[in-house]
């Protein structure tokens, strides 16, 4: 299961991700613009001069000293000349020059007539044959102190906006895709998560649920035991006997997977008290002596036999119970279990070593995980929630404690902990 800041580390990291490729967007496409722009407006100059020359070729009339052609805003041109024009001419140069440059944009032009002193609106000029004959709010200024000259207008500009070029359109489409894709993921992420934390609370709920019946039945059968009728017929002994142990059997379960729950929300505090090592190892392994039947050997090596270490001792009695648990459980004939502790000047050594069944290296970093078990092709399946090492690892994480597993097929595990002194 993902956990609260995992998730929250990877959307912060998707949203500047994605903020990043916005940013690129965004710039990349004021590049293209800039130079479809500049593209534009050379193309229109030097259809412009074109036409300059064409006229002056015309009427034999000189050509301009200085460039005929001022740009006066992106979509407006003033082009000076040297003697009356003809409307009819003109655009047809006009028309013929803008082709010739492949200039694909409706335009309207305007001439000046000195004898009134105004700007005599030429024409509309539709670059498709199609849609409106005349701009509505067709304003061409006038520039003071020159004589002839006629002015261009291109009225639906920006024309790079409507018909971006192919790369930039594939390039955004693909980037929506990404930030498509990552949205959507975002949101089954989130799901996911949902479904975690509800399947938490529900287990949660379950065991609350079951530990009350649990309870009387385990109360009802202890009487029922020391009850001299049932104990005098050796049959209904032997039944009561089973409700009894059945009942503690699964009142355990209850008890671990309820651990587990608290120990996730962290909900319980561990009750740190400095522990007598040695001595507390020692007795874990007597008890478990005597659950399960194994030759288990303990090892130390520590000046001081009664070195102690601060840690909530019940849960510690829980992680050893539960790695021996599984060395008992993942070994065949009878499990041959060592168990060592070494102390260095600042670090504790705890090692859980069997010499059973292994754990394949593909498996090995996921036994940790909630609810992990390794499929085994056995005839017999061993039993198990995939509870106990996940369980470990949370009680070795609220100590600040490490915890390392070396495993071979068929050889043996090796569970280390190491517990640092300050
Ligand atoms: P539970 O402990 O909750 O009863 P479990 O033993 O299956 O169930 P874990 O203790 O978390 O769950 O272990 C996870 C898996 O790791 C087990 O299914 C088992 O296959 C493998 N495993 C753990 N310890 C050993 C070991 N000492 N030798 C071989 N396999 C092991
Ligand atoms: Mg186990």
């Amino acid at each position: 299961m993902m956990n609260k800041k995992k998730i929250q580390f990877s959307v912060l990291l998707g949203i500047i991700a994605v903020l990043a490729i916005i940013a690129f967007q965004y710039l990349w496409f004021r590049e293209a613009f800039n130079q479809e722009k500049r593209k534009f407006n050379q193309s229109v100059h030097i259809a412009l001069l074109e036409v300059v020359k064409l006229l002056a070729n015309e009427n034999n009339s000189q050509l301009p000293q200085t460039n005929p052609v001022e740009k006066i805003s992106d979509d407006y041109f003033l082009v000076r000349i040297n003697e009356e024009i003809n409307a009819e001419i003109l655009e047809f140069y006009l028309k013929n020059e803008f082709e010739k440059l492949n200039i694909q944009s409706d335009f309207e032009y305007a001439i000046y007539d000195c004898s009134n002193d105004e700007m005599v609106y030429g024409n509309y000029v539709n670059y498709d044959q199609k849609g409106i004959s005349r701009s509505n709010e067709a304003f061409f200024p006038k520039i003071d102190n020159l004589v002839y000259y006629f002015a261009v207008r291109f009225p639906n500009q920006p024309v790079f906006f409507s018909k971006p070029t192919g790369t930039w359109t594939i390039i955004s489409i693909l980037s929506l895709v990404v930030l498509a894709i990552y949205i959507y993921s975002i949101f089954v992420i989130l799901r996911q998560n949902r479904y975690a934390e509800l399947q938490t609370d529900f287990i949660n709920n379950m065991t609350h649920e079951f530990k009350t019946p649990i309870s009387s039945i385990m109360l009802a059968s202890q009487f029922l035991s020391g009850n001299s009728v049932i104990t005098k017929d050796e049959r209904l002994k032997k039944y009561s006997e089973a409700i009894n142990h059945q009942s503690q059997r699964l009142n355990q379960h209850v008890e671990r997977i309820l651990s587990i729950a608290k120990s996730e929300k962290n909900s319980l505090k561990p009750e740190i008290k400095p522990v007598v090592l040695i001595e507390c190892i020692q007795k874990i392994l007597d008890q478990f002596r005597s659950k399960c039947e194994a030759k288990i050997s303990f090892q130390f090596d520590c000046q001081d036999h009664n070195k102690t270490v601060s840690m909530d001792e019940n849960h510690f009695v829980n992680v050893m119970n539960n790695l021996l648990d599984n060395a008992c459980k993942y070994s065949r004939g009878t499990p041959d279990i060592l168990v060592w502790v070494n102390c260095e000047h600042n670090q504790i050594k705890i090692g859980v070593k069997d010499h059973g069944m292994g754990i394949p290296k593909m498996h090995q970093s996921k036994v940790f995980d909630k609810f992990y078990r390794i499929p085994r092709e056995n005839s017999d399946p061993i039993t198990g929630f995939g509870l106990g090492l996940h369980y470990v690892k949370q009680v070795c994480q609220q100590h600040k404690w490490d915890i390392s597993l070396s495993s071979e097929i068929k050889k043996g595990t090796e569970v280390v902990i190491t517990i640092h002194q300050t």
